[in-house]
């Protein structure tokens, strides 16, 4: 059962938390949070919320109209584990303090508006997400603050991969490029602290499927969580990039999210699955391919269609484009498989039950906004549904090993975050729908990743640059 005002109340009592720290998603994806002493908290507090400025937040409000209100949600409640003074967390809707409604740039407003358009379709009443981030742990990272030259340097002693620089001895046990899934310790040397993540997890109320180290060299992990709804989903997602990053900074470690911090090896991926259900029963189970119904395969024909667009959000820095290429368990062709891993949508056959039932789409990286993310993705699959889009026929080949003429007939992911932005100002309309993304919010996005990131990392010379250039 849910967490109410009253229970986190007498949670904050009980525990005697002595801080409230509350939190919200930025428009980019990185959490924000502010505290104020727990005797600030009050029954009224989660309706009425508590005033910030929202004029430094990246991505929101211009500074003459920069107050905003947090609104905190109950069910979100946990004792934060990394604070030595007792601190509890809530993650927040944003209220616009102006119009009284929930603000429209609030990537968890948006989750909540497309659930809620879901629903109002009769398509189903919830879309099941389940994710799965991978992320590398590394022991140190180097870059230059000065934003001139952009030069970075990284050294990790869990994998082979290393700076050259003197790294103290590692008794010989480095996992090879591509060869870290999965042989067990000492080649994995993060063991315990996967599992330590896993337990903190558990505590803060996720639910875990599994852990274990990923392809790459360099401490590439993963831990999956259980599928949840949409929104839960995306909060849970929150909380996890948290207890990852905090747990590998107790042990003096660091961990990044990037999609691809390794040339020559795997990318960090977030593959996504979905299904959507309707009065308890699994709309996407049926007797059509890889044991789909018709209306799972036009949802797929909807994501694939879209997928150019949708790769704006779900693949949202320029980083994801050095993931998005051939060899490396990355999709790089729009296409769907029960079989195989190089198709942007796998149907997993791991169970034929009604309640497994799902796709996966294997685009994004955990670089994405999760509310922005699962929300766009959902918003695809039912205009697929809904237009009855056909996905075409599957591809059950190793896409990497098609003829040139066969491949010319596969359409790809697009090359750069600048391809995407494009394609996103041409194909919006089915991110419109039920005012989920707005028009404002569309603009928003592609104008603050051009300007901050794509053109910003156009202008910066490149550290290969001087490999290829310097003595021509
Ligand atoms: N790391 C791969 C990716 O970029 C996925 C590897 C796997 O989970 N099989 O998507
Ligand atoms: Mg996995
Ligand atoms: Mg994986
Ligand atoms: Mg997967």
């Amino acid at each position: 059962t849910e967490m109410t005002a009253q229970d986190v109340l007498d949670l904050v009592k009980k525990e005697e938390v002595k801080i409230i720290d509350f939190r919200f998603m930025d428009f980019p994806g990185m959490q924000q949070h502010f505290s104020v002493p727990a005797e600030a908290l009050e029954l009224d507090t989660f309706t009425e919320g508590l005033g910030f400025d929202g004029s430094s937040i990246r991505g929101w409000q211009a500074i003459n109209e920069s107050d905003m209100i947090v609104v905190p949600q109950p069910q979100t409640a946990f004792i934060d584990p990394f604070m030595e003074i007792k601190t509890l967390v809530m993650t927040c809707n944003i209220g616009d303090p102006i119009t009284g409604e929930d603000y429209t740039r609030d990537p968890r407003n948006i989750a909540q508006k497309a659930q809620n358009y879901l629903k109002s379709t009769g398509i189903g009443d919830t879309a099941f997400i389940g994710a799965e981030a991978e992320f590398f742990v590394l022991d140190d990272i180097r870059y230059d603050q000065n934003e001139h030259s952009g030069y970075y340097f990284i050294d990790s002693s869990e994998g082979r991969w290393n700076s050259g620089r003197d790294e103290g001895p590692n008794l010989g046990y480095k996992p090879r490029y591509k060869e870290g899934y999965f042989p067990v310790p000492p080649s994995d040397a993060l063991q315990d602290l996967r599992s330590e993540m896993v337990l903190h997890m558990q505590n803060v109320g996720l639910s875990v499927e599994a852990h274990h180290h990923e392809v790459a060299t360099g401490g590439q992990c993963e831990i999956d969580l259980r599928f949840a709804p949409l929104l839960d989903m995306a909060d849970d997602m929150t909380k996890y990039k948290y207890i990852v990053k905090n747990t590998a900074r107790k042990h003096g470690k660091t961990v990044t999210f990037m999609p691809k911090p390794l040339f020559m090896d795997n990318g960090s991926g977030m593959h996504t699955h979905l299904s959507i259900w309707k009065d308890g029963k699994n709309t996407f189970f049926g007797d059509g391919y890889a044991g789909l119904s018709q209306e799972a395969l036009y949802a797929i024909g909807g994501i694939l269609k879209h997928a150019p667009a949708l790769l704006a959000f779900t693949n949202p820095t320029t980083n994801s484009y050095k993931r998005l290429v051939p060899g490396y368990e990355a999709p790089v062709n729009l296409a769907y498989s029960r079989r195989n891993r190089s198709a942007a949508v796998r149907i997993p056959m791991y169970s034929t039950s009604e309640k497994s039932k799902r796709f996966e789409f294997r685009c994004p990286d955990p670089s994405c906004n999760p509310y922005l993310s699962f929300s766009a993705l959902l918003m695809a699959a039912v205009d697929g549904i809904q237009n009855k889009i056909d996905p075409g026929e599957p591809l059950d080949r190793n896409i990497y090993d098609l003829s040139p003429q066969e491949a010319a007939q596969v359409l790809t992911t697009p090359g750069t975050l600048r391809e995407a932005l494009e394609a996103l100002r041409a194909d919006h309309d089915f991110l419109l729908r039920g005012d989920v993304f707005t028009e404002d919010v569309i603009q928003t996005w592609i104008d603050y990743k051009l300007e901050n990131e794509v053109l910003a990392l156009d202008l910066r010379p490149h550290p290969y640059e001087f490999a290829l250039y310097y003595d021509i």
